[in-house]
């Protein structure tokens, strides 16, 4: 097995390394690094990158990575697994979703090295860490206030990339089309396949969301050999779905949400999903869904103005047995998996 190099740094065969790959200088003369850990096996296989905070404030993401790097079984693995906590370090450290230069990393790829912190950042993270491997997952979450069930993201028209979608094991699957300058949009050129695991709210950890992802990363290193054998015990009846279509539902009027339904809920046609009340209860209105489906995002703060999107909802050939699958699967991951 030959080297393998990160940032000028080589990892043999059977090596674990922290490594801190340079970034930029900030104004007060502070370095800001890359950090990632890189555990390579004694056995060839894919390598593989999982990534987190690529939007600053998406935290759930950082603690399933440092959930991962604690599991024990990455001592058994065939290839290279690259963990890259923080990919947005200058958004973490300021909880933001953005960089100082105002700029969204997931829409600033591939960059330059000669261009603004994004553009370098973005530089960084492709030539650095994606470019060198085979698979990717990348983690992300709501937006601040927004919450979403778990769910995988990915261009699935790839036949190994939907196989890997279903792998994950989250029940819900979206083939969601590709925003130019997006991580995503770098990789459908290149033969490296990647997901896109939402789940949860920005600034918040999420025991479940972290639980399922987690349990996602691992069932897809099985799935490509990478591991032999998962550390828990598989769920028995695995079934995920692909989303036909989602759409927004917006509040008709301002006022205070009253009575939402929670995420993961079905939902039929023409139901009342919340009331928007004044806080006199003078003027009450309703958000009716305007087809079925499963409730995938919604507003986690219950006040709203006319217009502001409140539930994301998706719609499947059979709902019913979407929800049937999200409620199995909430059950086993909060059973069986117990790592903290
Ligand atoms: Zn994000």
């Amino acid at each position: 097995m030959s080297d393998f190099t990160v940032g000028g740094f080589k990892i043999k065969p059977g090596e674990r390394k922290k490594l801190d790959i340079k970034v930029a200088k900030l104004y007060d003369y502070t370095d800001m690094t890359l950090t990632v850990e890189i555990i390579r096996g004694e056995e060839e296989g894919p390598t593989m990158f999982v990534s987190a905070a690529m939007h600053g404030d998406e935290i759930n993401g950082v603690e399933i990575c440092r959930r991962l790097l604690k599991e024990k079984i990455l001592k058994k693995i065939k290839g290279t697994l690259i963990v890259v906590p923080i990919v947005n370090i200058f958004g973490f450290n300021s909880k933001s979703r953005y960089l100082p230069d105002r700029k969204d990393l997931n829409r600033s790829f591939p960059g330059s090295a000669s261009g603004s912190l994004s553009a370098r950042l973005a530089n960084i993270f492709i030539k650095e860490i994606v470019d060198k491997c085979t698979h990717g997952i990348d983690l992300h979450t709501g937006a601040i206030h927004r919450s979403n069930l778990p769910h995988i993201r990915a261009s699935l028209h790839v036949k190994e990339t939907n196989r890997l979608a279903n792998a994950f094991g989250s029940p819900v699957v979206i083939n969601s089309s590709i925003r130019e300058s997006s991580l995503r949009s770098m990789v459908v050129k290149k033969d490296i396949r990647l997901l896109v695991f939402e789940g949860g709210e920005a600034l918040r950890f999420d025991e479940h969301v972290i639980k399922s992802g987690l349990f996602g990363i691992l069932s897809v290193m099985k799935a490509i050999n990478m591991l032999d054998e998962l550390p828990f015990k598989p769920r028995k009846k695995k079934e995920v779905f692909t989303a036909k279509d989602s759409y927004w539902l917006r509040a008709p009027e301002s006022g205070l949400l009253i009575g939402a339904k929670k995420l993961g809920s079905r939902v039929k046609k023409g139901e009342t999903l919340a009331k928007i009340s004044d806080p006199f209860s003078k003027h009450i209105d309703k958000i009716v869904a305007d087809g079925a489906g499963i409730i995938i995002g919604r507003s986690e703060i219950p006040l709203v103005n006319e217009g502001d999107a409140v539930f994301h909802i998706a719609s499947f050939e059979d709902s019913k047995a979407v929800h049937a699958s999200v409620e199995s699967f909430d059950d086993y991951v909060s059973e069986s998996l117990n790592s903290q």
